[in-house]
């Protein structure tokens, strides 16, 4: 074939146009190989000869493998993987008597305390329909709850003594994608919701680089926190929030990466684009209206409000999920009270994305939030160190849950006040004013 000269210049334009997109573009198998390789090395950071356990439901059984081939490279000397599947669980609370839910088999408990004693390192996947749950008798839920914590007390322990590497991260599946996306296809929408995954990770590039730098600017933020050393943080927005929260003394701001007592670093969440701290869990008075809907354990409560009064829960009222938020706040005294005040800017690049993504791991780190429950004892200087009556003593919470929901909107402001009753504005129309 002959072309002229012109056809031969637009087919030559052509082709460079095709290997210039070849080229800035990854396939979507390469970015899922560099989202299970930074789960590896930066998220939980596996050390050579470390057991890994991996959690997730069968949704993310292809990812999960990914994730294991990334690990046996990285060195892990074993990788456990432990599959749950939403639609068998959702038949267990269906139809098993609630006395099936009182108490946690050993075998099933000992999956993860017998790890955590050999020091493993724990990945959970999360890609659930938010909805799972929806409609299951909230009492079979709670003694569920309440038998976890139980049974897992040596895990969590082991996690709140800075003991262990633990990240919680996201694959998608079709049940999520449809909620994230109901106007699109199944196929679509899974491809969608991956994307945004991606995107939220930092995929592309130089992803070690990019997460270092993020790492960086977090820890920037707590340096400021932590010198000011605030007593109180008040915060009023147009939705109706106007509430002061009281922080714990010598509490610690705390943002990217974490360190096991051994010195290996960890990101627990990945996305995550928050700093957060310990609240004095009697000490929070006035309204917090949420900005975004909650999923929690597969119901999903929306526009709530909750009014505090010496740090405790007073009254509540929920849109939509009323239900599952009295589950929550019914289920201990601390389950009444902060554990954990999250402060994340209204432009982060997961709320630019504006998706709704109905999972507190991507939500909680579009907007402000606070948790209700168990506070982090490493938010407060030597806290890992106390036991938990000697730091409830101080104001660190403890209770069985920990939920985290959002009260950041763009108009939302923060103002610090410090021992001399000073003020610093640090929030300003939903972003950072220092
Ligand atoms: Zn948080
Ligand atoms: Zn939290």
């Amino acid at each position: 074939v002959r072309y002229t000269n012109k056809e031969y210049k637009k087919r030559l334009y052509g082709r460079f146009l095709y290997i210039r997109k070849r080229k800035r573009d990854m396939t979507f198998a390469e970015k899922q190989k560099q989202y299970a390789d930074i789960l590896v090395t930066l998220g939980v950071n596996v050390q050579s000869g470390q057991e890994l356990v991996i959690r997730c439901d069968t949704a993310a059984a292809p990812f999960a493998r990914i994730v294991t081939a990334a690990a046996y490279t990285a060195g892990a000397r074993e990788v456990i993987v432990h599959f749950r599947d939403d639609k068998i669980s959702r038949m267990r609370y269906e139809y098993a008597p609630t006395d099936v839910f009182t108490s946690v088999p050993e075998w099933e408990s000992e999956g993860m305390n017998y790890y955590a004693a050999r020091g493993a390192a724990f990945l959970s996947i999360v890609s659930e329909d938010p909805e799972a749950f929806k409609g299951v008798d909230p009492q079979k839920l709670a003694a569920r709850n309440v038998a976890a914590d139980e049974a897992f007390r040596p895990y969590y322990e082991r996690m709140d003594k800075n003991e262990l590497q633990w990240c919680v991260a996201a694959a998608a599946s079709p049940e999520w994608a449809r909620k994230v996306f109901p106007d699109r296809s199944e196929e679509s929408a899974v491809a969608a919701l991956w994307e945004a995954i991606f995107r939220a990770v930092r995929i592309g590039g130089n992803v070690q680089e990019k997460w270092t730098e993020h790492g960086e600017s977090l820890k920037k933020r707590c340096a400021f926190l932590n010198e000011k050393q605030f007593k109180k943080l008040r915060y009023q927005n147009g939705l109706g929030t106007d509430f002061t929260v009281g922080l714990v003394e010598n509490h610690i701001w705390t943002g990217g990466a974490e360190q096991t007592k051994t010195g290996v670093t960890f990101f627990a969440n990945m996305p995550t684009e928050e700093v957060f701290t310990m609240p004095h869990c009697e000490q929070a008075e006035g309204v917090l209206k949420s900005s975004l809907p909650l999923s929690y354990q597969g119901s999903v409560i929306r526009n709530f409000t909750l009014r505090f009064h010496d740090g405790k829960v007073v009254e509540y009222h929920a849109e939509e999920g009323e239900e599952t938020l009295k589950m929550i706040l019914e289920a201990d005294d601390g389950s009444r009270r902060l554990g954990e005040i999250a402060l994340v800017p209204y432009n982060s690049p997961i709320s630019q994305s504006g998706i709704l993504f109905l999972q507190t791991l991507f939500d909680e780190n579009a907007a402000c939030h606070f948790a209700l429950g168990q506070c982090y004892p490493n938010t407060m200087r030597n806290g890992e160190k106390l036991n938990r009556e000697d730091l409830r003593a101080i104001g660190g919470n403890y209770a069985i849950n920990h939920v985290d929901f959002m009260v950041g909107t763009a108009d939302l402001s923060i103002t610090g006040i410090n021992a001399s009753g000073d003020e610093t504005l640090i929030f300003e129309n939903g972003g950072w004013a220092v």
